[in-house]
């Protein structure tokens, strides 16, 4: 690893107006750049994790702001490196001519990610690590900051580590057993190793099949609202959300442009689209409003699909159902609404659809079908949320794209001990797949990987 020979500065906190902020430095020179312009204590002489009010001053030796100094020394702090953080007051001045002031002392401003960039390089923390910061950051729901959290505190990396570990001690059992060829020991137990590859192919399948929940969790689940004009998709809107977000009106047409509104339900983040309802139409507003309509509903992970029960499907919405049946990759959960107009509900039975009646207007009294709603959402979602807490879910594309490098290199190891071919060639697939994995934690990396990681963080992080 090559030392890192400058010193970075950057805003920890969020820009604006706040009652504090945090100016943070990492590198050789931290604390001497921080005493330079530091009315107080003597830094040079401050032990490891101890703190000190005093006054920043400018390069002309004016008082900027009052400010608590907290300096750690290398290697215990979170970089690995001597690191101070500076508490100054928020706003747009002092922290910014805080860092102009530390510029003017020597330290560069941080990119984006630097400082955990710096973590990593010290081995304060592997990559899947220093990737949930971001991710934890970003985290847009509660279920996203909990498998966030788990990843930071290593949980995910520990887990990878095991299976590495498994397939290393593999992999050295037949590297063994090939040096001593000419004697024809056998230090590999064939059963034995069919039953770890079984088991590492499990174990990875498992982990990929997670992806499809960590997404969701990640970018919340795109919930579109489609349906006749008039049949009430604005007032389900609302009643999901609880407040008036969409224009409810008894003309048909009124929603003519997708209205979106995010809400979280038991932790995962739901976004909900509101469509101009799905009809033929000379009007051209309208007209582009179900256009993008039918595009909404391509791209959404759950279609409900609402109509009036007192009026019931007509040919273009049977048809338009018929075609979502057939779709196995469409989510789509029917609404009969109006329940409140019609005397008994009759289920339309399209194949595999769920379906619910519901009084969207009287929602909040509803409570039981709006509950069967809401279940029927998180049933058609969540699949597998319950074992979230318990195993890792994988959140994260490029982790992604190496378990499933590493399941084809874990299924032509097991095709090579079936078709007994040789010790070279099972070691060369078990190599190639514990390469895939420690590329996920960063014990296999480039510069290249690891710029385009750290660029998606904010500065200062
Ligand atoms: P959209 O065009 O599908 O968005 O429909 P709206 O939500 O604007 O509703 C159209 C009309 O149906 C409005 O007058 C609503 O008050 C009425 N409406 C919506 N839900 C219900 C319901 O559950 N019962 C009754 N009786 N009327 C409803």
């Amino acid at each position: 690893m090559t030392p890192v020979a400058d010193t970075i500065a950057a805003l920890a906190t969020a820009r604006g107006r706040a009652a504090l902020a945090i100016v943070r430095l990492s590198g050789p020179k931290a604390i001497e750049i921080t005493a330079a312009c530091f009315r107080g204590k003597d830094l040079s002489t401050a032990d490891s994790h101890t703190a000190h009010v005093g006054f920043m001053q400018t390069p002309d030796d004016e008082d900027i702001d009052q400010v608590v100094v907290t300096v750690f020394r290398a290697p215990r702090s979170v970089t690995g490196e001597d690191v101070v953080e500076i508490s100054c007051h928020g706003g747009d001045f002092a922290p910014t001519l805080i860092q102009e002031t530390l510029v003017h002392h020597g330290a560069r401003l941080a990119e984006p990610g630097e400082f955990t960039q710096r973590a990593f390089l010290n081995g304060k923390m592997d990559l899947a690590q220093a990737e949930a910061v971001a991710d934890l950051i970003h985290a847009s729901s509660s279920r996203a900051h909990r498998v966030s959290l788990t990843h930071l505190q290593g949980r995910y990396s520990d887990w990878l580590g095991r299976l590495r570990d498994e397939l290393l001690e593999l992999c050295a059992f037949i590297e063994l057993e090939q040096d001593f060829s000419e004697e024809d020991v056998e230090f590999a137990d064939r059963d034995r190793l069919e039953r770890l590859l079984d088991r590492a192919d499990k174990l990875l399948s498992d982990l990929l099949d997670s992806y499809q929940l960590g997404e969701l969790l990640r970018d919340g689940v795109r919930v579109v609202i489609g349906g006749r004009p008039n049949a009430g998709k604005s007032t389900l809107l609302n009643t999901l959300l609880g407040r008036d977000r969409a224009i409810v009106s008894a003309t048909p047409g009124t929603t003519r442009d997708e209205i979106e509104a995010d809400t979280e339900i038991e932790g995962i983040r739901f976004r909900f689209i509101d469509t101009a309802g799905l009809r033929e139409t000379s009007d051209a507003i309208e007209a582009e409003g179900v256009r993008r309509a039918h595009r909404s509903i391509e791209h959404a992970d759950i279609l409900l699909y609402v109509y009036d029960l007192a009026e019931g499907l007509n040919a273009m919405e049977t048809a338009f159902l018929e075609y979502v049946t057939a779709r196995p990759d469409f989510k789509t959960i029917l609404i009969g609404n109006k329940r409140d107009k019609v005397e008994a509900v009759h289920d339309p039975n399209f194949g595999s659809l769920s379906f619910v009646a519901i009084s969207a207007k009287d929602g909040k009294h509803d409570v039981e079908a709006l509950g069967d709603l809401i279940q029927l959402l998180l049933d058609s979602v969540a699949h597998g949320l319950s074992e979230a807490d318990a195993s890792p879910v994988v959140m994260n594309q490029r982790h992604r794209q190496h378990l499933h490098k590493a399941l084809d290199a874990v299924r032509a190891a097991r095709q090579a001990l079936d078709t007994c071919l040789s010790g070279d060639m099972l070691t060369l697939d078990l190599r190639a797949a514990l390469h895939e994995l420690g590329a996920i934690t960063g014990e296999i990396t480039n510069e290249d990987v690891l710029d385009q990681i750290f660029s998606r963080f904010c500065i200062g992080k």
